[in-house]
């Protein structure tokens, strides 16, 4: 009886249906009137995460994921210093990558890239084309032990709480599998600045995808994960864990046959979650209750 009734009062049907595609539009339009400032990525991120976390905050979806102030605060700490981290690893790929890839797109003749078009439409062509890439590494993940190890993705699961800042919260060996394919995308086809904001995009995708806030899936799902069709990934249920690789598009999922909408009862990969240290350490060692790992 208290469960239904905590249910209705976390209902508010203007933010489940339009708090996603609301975010996307804001971000896109903020963006695209100065595309090429760098502060535009950071702003961004803080922005929706103020606003994310306020309404979970606010209003729940699941209540006892609200976390206490000081792992809230660990938490923050870990994802400003991780996304550092990506961010280096971005850096690092762009300069190692950047002149073969541009020696491969000219003896291949990969000059295709539609730069005429819409800067938006580019956006949304690299993001597609990305995403597919990170389908196929997410899947391969999950599918094959010496993946799953070597990219310390288990340390991304372990989490018995889900809110949007686990977004970033990722093994730093998993830096090199969640760069990869925008930077194949961008440095292989000579994408330009269209890079810049489907890589925004994605991240608010990804931070919308984890949060713990009740919304609507049926119009904006058919495209773009929900935090319906992710938190179904982060299930500690083996079957269930294995669908829904898109974290920001879903469109893949739907083609490939993997998607899967539902209810998550619980979330990690065992009963219980490992320490900060044991989730380090996942690539060396896994913890012996997991249920999810291939
Ligand atoms: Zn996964």
């Amino acid at each position: 009886m208290s469960s239904s009734s905590d249910e209705s009062a976390a209902r508010l049907p203007i933010i489940e249906y339009a708090l996603q595609p609301a975010i996307l539009v804001a971000v896109m339009w903020f963006w695209l009137s100065d595309p090429t400032n760098p502060l535009v990525y950071p702003l961004v991120l803080a922005a929706v995460h103020v606003l994310l976390g306020g309404i979970e905050y606010w209003r729940p979806a699941r209540p006892d994921w609200l976390q206490p102030a000081r792992e809230k605060v660990l938490n923050v700490v870990l994802v400003v210093i991780l996304t550092i981290g990506v961010g280096i690893v971005a850096g690092w790929y762009d300069a190692v990558l950047r002149e073969p890839l541009a020696n491969l797109r000219s003896t291949l003749n990969l000059d295709v890239w539609p730069h005429e078009w819409p800067l938006l439409a580019q956006v949304f062509l690299v993001f597609f084309a990305s995403e597919f890439i990170w389908y196929w590494v997410h899947r391969a993940e999950h599918r094959w032990a010496l993946v799953w190890r070597v990219s310390g993705h288990g340390a991304h699961h372990s989490f018995k709480k889900l809110g949007a800042l686990n977004f970033g919260l990722n093994h730093p060996l998993e830096f090199f599998f969640l760069v990869a394919p925008s930077a194949l995308v961008e440095l292989l086809f000579g994408v330009g600045i269209a890079a810049a904001g489907a890589t925004i995009l994605g991240v608010v995708q990804a931070s919308i995808a984890h949060s713990n806030i009740r919304l609507n899936s049926r119009v904006i799902g058919w495209l773009f994960t929900t935090n319906e069709y992710h938190i179904h990934h982060h299930s500690v249920v083996l079957e269930e864990s294995n669908t829904n690789y898109g974290c920001s598009a879903i469109v893949w999922d739907r083609l490939f046959g993997t998607f899967e909408p539902g209810v998550t009862l619980e979330t990690g990969t065992g009963p219980t979650e490992p320490t900060l240290w044991q989730k380090t350490l996942m690539p060396f060692r896994e913890p012996e209750d997991t249920a999810i790992a291939p």
